[in-house]
């Protein structure tokens, strides 16, 4: 605390992210990242970049970035919003679509960077429970104070659950909720989810957000983007051009159009994990655990007779990290990202020695 700080700093909760350790040799299953390479054509693509033009800025419209995401959903460029990952994406909802006098509502379990958010922009919002099985109920949403709020967002699927809602629920809660924005956040969605994307024609008030970082294995690139009406799009151009108008570097821009036209890539790593998941499911069966069905890249799993924390504990000794939460209803699960099966079977010897 400095007597420096603004009253603002003075207030604010950051997010903390998952741990990115300095050692090696960890097996590293704790932040959601793919275990597998991007698309070698992303890596040619940024390996052969003009890197004498970095001395000049790159294009503040990330206009060819943009024309390949249109491409890949069908869309038309002025569909598309681009940032630096879905977190800067994100910020710039809240600030720009989200931040109204009603509150908006997300679940109570979800992913933690939306109250930080909703603490820096001064926004107000209301928890709505998931329901005992971890899923989501639209009704909930319809009915919090006679429909009226400022705006509804959550992870399709959702995170840490891992639990996907049906595109007909999001439909329904659509066809129900017209006067503020939805926000679908399909960070994970390339693991077994039918996209929202296919609804942003019908809907204006429907906005789909996806990064690169978790299918495309692409995390340290940071790039991300919002699919919508073009009205919902002008007005985060609004605030992003009020904060920073340059915000894809020209070699993201290189990797991320490369990785985006690769998308036989995509859908190959994309059922590796799949693959991965089913099998790593049925293992933790059989030594006792309970895992909810997942349509991630990370399963949400306890077991009923070892605590999770130190069976998180246990594994870091044995140099694997998983990612715990010490948090109401959740603090006995741990979130596992799937990592290859090799990683997994590792996992899976460490486990049978813990319990
Ligand atoms: C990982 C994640 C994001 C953000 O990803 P970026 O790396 O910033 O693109 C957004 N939402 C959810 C639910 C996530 O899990």
């Amino acid at each position: 605390m400095s007597r420096f700080w603004s009253k603002t700093v003075k207030g604010l909760t950051p997010y903390v992210p998952g741990e990115q350790p300095k050692l090696t040799q960890l097996i590293k299953l704790n932040t959601n990242e793919s275990p597998y390479g991007p698309s070698p054509k992303a890596i040619a693509a940024i390996a052969s970049a003009n890197t004498d033009a970095l001395r000049l800025y790159p294009d503040p419209n990330s206009d060819a970035l943009k024309q390949a995401i249109a491409k890949v959903h069908g869309l038309t460029s002025n569909q598309i919003f681009v940032g630096n990952g879905s977190d800067e994406v994100l910020a710039h909802v809240f600030l720009g679509l989200l931040k109204h006098d009603a509150p908006i509502l997300f679940p109570d379990i979800t992913y933690s960077f939306y109250p930080v958010y909703c603490n820096l922009y001064d926004i107000a919002f209301e928890n709505i429970p998931l329901n005992e099985d971890f899923s989501i109920s639209i009704n909930a949403y319809l009915e919090k104070n006679n429909g009226k709020n400022g705006g509804i967002i959550f992870p399709n699927p959702n995170a840490p659950t891992g639990r996907a809602l049906s595109l007909k629920n999001i439909k329904d809660l659509l066809d129900q909720n017209k006067d503020s924005v939805v926000v679908i956040d399909e960070a994970y969605v390339d693991f077994g989810t039918e996209s929202a994307v296919s609804l942003v024609n019908q809907y204006d008030n429907l906005l789909v957000t996806h990064t690169l970082s978790k299918s495309y294995a692409l995390a340290g690139l940071r790039v991300g983007y919002a699919v919508g009406h073009p009205d919902l799009i002008e007005g985060l151009e609004r605030v992003k051009n009020s904060f920073n108008s340059y915000p894809i570097d020209k070699l993201a821009m290189a990797g991320a159009i490369a990785a985006i036209e690769d998308q036989d890539y995509l859908k190959k790593i994309s059922q590796a994990v799949i693959d991965t998941r089913a099998q790593l499911i049925k293992s933790l069966d059989q030594l006792g655990f309970e895992t909810i069905s997942s349509s991630a890249n990370f399963i949400f799993t306890k077991h009923p007779q070892h605590d999770a924390a130190k069976i998180a504990a246990s594994l870091r000794e044995k140099h694997i990290i998983v990612r715990h939460f010490k948090m109401p209803r959740v603090d006995q699960h741990l979130r596992i990202t799937i990592g290859t099966d090799e990683q997994c079977a590792k996992l899976i010897a460490a486990l049978q020695e813990i319990v």
